[in-house]
């Protein structure tokens, strides 16, 4: 007898009949012998109407009531499900995340897990009950409640998995695995039948929305098995597992993109030390995010400094580093909000040469310009207009045959 965590995203419960379909699914499973956790979101638009109506209330709502309303959304799906089950003769019962206790910190809207009883959810799986449990909440240790930020239901679920020891953590959703890239930007993306926990962090991280990115950090940390599959079509998904040395991996298993990237460059910078933090102090302290940072080597007794913050984060830093330009008698602020970042991500490379060059040959031949660059163990990040997005994402999809199978 196995145990199995399966989460159904907001999708995959976005009506009564994706309900009933689900429980039809979960029914069969447990009909083998199998024990079933179910992990559900809000029925899909539910939490961003919540989230909307908050915003008539408050122009910032408190996040102690935020909390208290998002994590109505889950709370309808298990109920619905429940009686979806019961419906079809299979006994289940139904928990918010407090009931349950997933004990959380107190960060509300971004709550971290701390621990999770599972003692009711055993006793009811020893009774042979399937248990529903609403994703994304928990509890603070005040019995306030509490949301684990936007795509939080992954990681109830891995959690949920860990606990219990699960033998594989499913998570349903609207497409059936993880691909080398995003298929609506190239049409020859491949479904992978197998990623490590290492990429997939760094895919989710640079924007690919198939799983919340701490579940993936969740499940790497405590050895989940976890399986992306399709709710409404058959088929084995993709399994995030620990590097198997046994097996030559392909160099490169995916393509990554985000759009929502902005950057800004400080020039005629005094060569001092401290600088590199008097320009990312005040950055830091607002609390915007940055992610690429290069630094030129100076010529004169100036540099220049560049670096990439989310675009919604675009003004805010623009206005900071204007401030700091002043004080540091820098030459000027320029900045530009309309570039991407495109990467290739794979463990391959880690032990092979000339990925790079790979990479900037293909993207040189479509004539695109590189604006900045970066690269990690197991990834190499470039910066490009724009415009060029679709254009890089498919010509490093070639160059590095992601289209075929990896022959074995
Ligand atoms: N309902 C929440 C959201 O939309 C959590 C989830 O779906 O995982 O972000
Ligand atoms: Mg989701």
């Amino acid at each position: 007898m196995a145990l199995y965590v399966y989460k159904f995203g907001g999708t995959s419960v976005g009506n009564v009949e994706r309900i009933k379909a689900v429980a039809e699914k979960v029914k069969k499973a447990h009909d083998l012998g199998d024990q079933i956790v179910v992990v559900v979101s809000a029925m899909s638009g539910e939490t961003n109407r919540l989230v909307a109506l908050a915003k008539d209330m408050q122009q910032h709502p408190n996040e102690r009531e935020m909390d208290v309303l998002l994590s109505t959304g889950e709370q309808v799906t298990v109920s619905l499900l429940s009686m979806a089950l019961h419906e079809l003769g299979c006994d289940s019962c139904s928990y918010t995340g407090s009931q349950v206790k997933i004990l959380t910190d107190s960060s509300h809207t971004k709550a971290r897990i701390r621990k999770i009883d599972d003692a009711r959810i055993r006793n009811h799986l020893n009774e042979g009950k399937v248990v529903v449990v609403a994703g994304f909440q928990g509890v603070d240790e005040n019995d306030n409640i509490t949301t684990l930020g936007r795509g939080g239901s992954d990681t109830t679920a891995v959690a949920l998995a860990a606990a219990l020891k699960a033998d594989e953590c499913h998570i349903y959703t609207d497409v059936d695995g993880v691909y080398t890239t995003d298929p609506r930007v190239e049409p020859k993306a491949r479904r992978l039948d197998k990623i490590t926990f290492e990429e997939m962090l760094e895919m989710a991280s640079l924007g690919s929305k198939v799983l919340q990115i701490r579940s993936v950090e969740f499940a790497g940390k405590y050895n989940v098995a976890l399986r992306v599959l399709s709710s409404f079509t058959e088929g084995k998904g993709t399994l995030i597992t620990y590097e198997d040395s046994q097996v030559e991996s392909a160099l490169i298993s995916g393509i990554a993109f985000n759009r929502d990237e902005a950057k800004l460059t400080i020039t005629g910078v005094p060569d001092l030390p401290g600088v590199a933090f008097k320009i990312l102090g005040p950055i830091a302290d607002a609390n915007i995010e940055v992610d690429m940072i290069i630094q030129n080597i100076a010529d004169d007794s100036t540099t220049d400094f560049t670096f990439t913050v989310h675009r919604n984060d675009y003004q805010r830093a623009k206005t900071l580093l204007d401030k700091t330009c002043v004080e540091l008698g820098a030459r000027n602020v320029t900045g530009d909000d309309s570039i991407v970042k495109v990467s290739i991500v794979g463990v391959g490379m880690r032990s092979h040469a000339g990925i790079a060059s790979t990479m900037f040959k293909a993207l040189a031949d479509e004539s695109i310009n590189i604006r900045m660059i970066s690269t990690s163990e197991i990834k190499i990040s470039v910066v490009v207009d724009e415009k060029y997005l679709e254009l890089a994402v498919r010509a490093l999809h070639g160059a590095f045959k992601l289209d075929q199978e990896i022959e074995s």
